[in-house]
């Protein structure tokens, strides 16, 4: 396999957007009311034209002090220099949290050799939020909206080694030799302009459809989520994603979901079924 999930474990969150950690044996869902259980796993694949991390998730240290992301890379036998690319389908705090960390007071790249690839129009929508929020007229807010981290976001736009995408984009193969193709389609659903991966590696696909299709359990209920920009939209797009992954072979890579996190999907008689990978 080319395809590793770099789990960064469970977190409740609520209204306020924080992410606080959740470990089963000890904590309760009762005891935070309002949260939602979310798990956060970020992905490494391995191509021909390099390492490739798909959302680096929150960016927290574990209780060893260590960055999880770079810990579980370790474990795979990795450090944060050898990655040369991190794929961002929307920027959410809990997805691009570990594209960077601060040390006195100054942004750092966790990936110092990559490249940060996002949809530019992602990125302005992210700071106009500043002025108004996208939800109409009832929820106007001169500060940035708490789903963001506005000092990640300015990372990335001052960062010079990254890709901004203007809408659907090939972005992979580089090299004629290469067995590699990256497809980032924009799918909107999530946020306006999130963006989902079709990636070949010639003898593996995969697909990361990101809050679009973050859980496999969402093929299996008919769910709509509050916290989409268009519910509706995102309900129909896993529909239609996981169908073409059923049909072509694709491997589904689930961001919130730690437990079988890579599935194979079967589609049969209007019902969808996962593999675990
Ligand atoms: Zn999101």
């Amino acid at each position: 396999m080319k395809c590793f999930p770099l789990s960064e474990g469970t977190y409740t969150v609520d209204q306020s957007k924080n992410f606080i950690p959740f470990n089963s044996e000890i904590d309760s869902v009762k005891d935070r009311p309002g949260s939602l259980l979310v798990e956060i796993c970020p992905f490494l694949i391995i191509s021909d034209e390099g390492l490739i991390i798909i959302d680096p998730g929150l960016g927290l240290k574990n209780a060893e002090g260590e960055f999880q992301i770079i810990k579980n890379l370790s474990r795979l036998g990795y450090n944060s220099t050898d990655i040369n690319f991190v794929l961002l389908s929307h920027l959410h705090k809990d997805h691009i949290g570990g594209v960077a960390y601060e040390e006195n007071g100054e942004m750092k790249p966790m990936f110092p050799n990559a490249e940060y690839v996002y949809q530019e129009e992602e990125m302005n929508e992210a700071l106009s939020v500043r002025e108004e929020t996208n939800r109409g007229d009832h929820l106007l807010s001169k500060k940035i909206s708490r789903s963001f981290d506005e000092n990640k976001l300015l990372f990335l736009k001052n960062r010079k080694e990254k890709i901004e995408l203007k809408g659907n984009t090939k972005l992979l193969p580089r090299f004629v030799s290469s067995r590699t193709e990256i497809y980032c389609e924009v799918s909107g659903g999530h946020t306006k302009n999130h963006q989902v991966f079709w990636i070949d590696l010639g003898n593996e696909k995969y697909f990361y459809g990101g809050d679009v299709l973050p859980q496999g359990s969402q093929l299996i209920r008919k769910f709509a989520a509050k916290y989409d920009y268009d519910g509706k939209e995102s309900g129909a797009l896993r529909i239609q994603y996981g169908k073409k992954c059923a049909e072509e072979n694709y491997a589904c890579l689930f961001f919130h979901s730690s437990i079988n996190p890579i599935s194979k999907v079967k589609y049969e008689d209007g019902i969808f079924e996962l593999i675990p990978y």
